[in-house]
């Protein structure tokens, strides 16, 4: 099965200069912004600025430069919102959700970065 990419996605628009965010980091393949309805002090989008769905996806075809620079992006964002676990943050959690089943809004990858406080359990219960 192919990977269907809708260039309509609002992660699309905000990559295209369309509609605004509030950057973070921003590199070669890579942007990093701060979610619209944090869920926790901390909550940045790491997305890959190539079109990819998923992880999986990413993992698939994007190019070792964009996943080296992507993953790169990740922890650098870790360290600029203090919460990295080198002694001086407490720490985080990276979240990819995927799909239907991982209640995937938004159809272009993305990390959440969460932390600035304890963030309970990794997941809830089944609803
Ligand atoms: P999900 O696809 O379920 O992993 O979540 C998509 C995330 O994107 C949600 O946490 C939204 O709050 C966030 N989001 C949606 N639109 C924007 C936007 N324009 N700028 C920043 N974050 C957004």
């Amino acid at each position: 099965m192919a990977y269907a990419y809708d260039d309509q996605n609002i992660f699309a628009k905000i990559l295209r200069g369309e509609i605004p965010n509030d950057t973070v980091l921003e590199t070669p393949h890579s942007l990093a912004f701060r979610d619209i309805r944090p869920q926790a002090p901390v909550h940045v989008l790491v997305i890959p600025k190539g079109p990819y769905v998923s992880y999986d996806h990413f993992a698939q075809a994007a190019s070792d430069a964009e996943i080296l620079d992507f993953t790169r992006t990740v922890g650098e964002v870790c360290r600029m919102s203090g919460v990295q676990i080198d002694g001086s943050g407490d720490g985080f959690r990276l979240i990819s959700n995927a799909g239907p089943h991982g209640v995937q809004e938004v159809p272009h990858l993305h990390v959440h970065v969460l932390g600035g406080r304890g963030l309970g359990r990794m997941l809830e219960p089944a609803v």
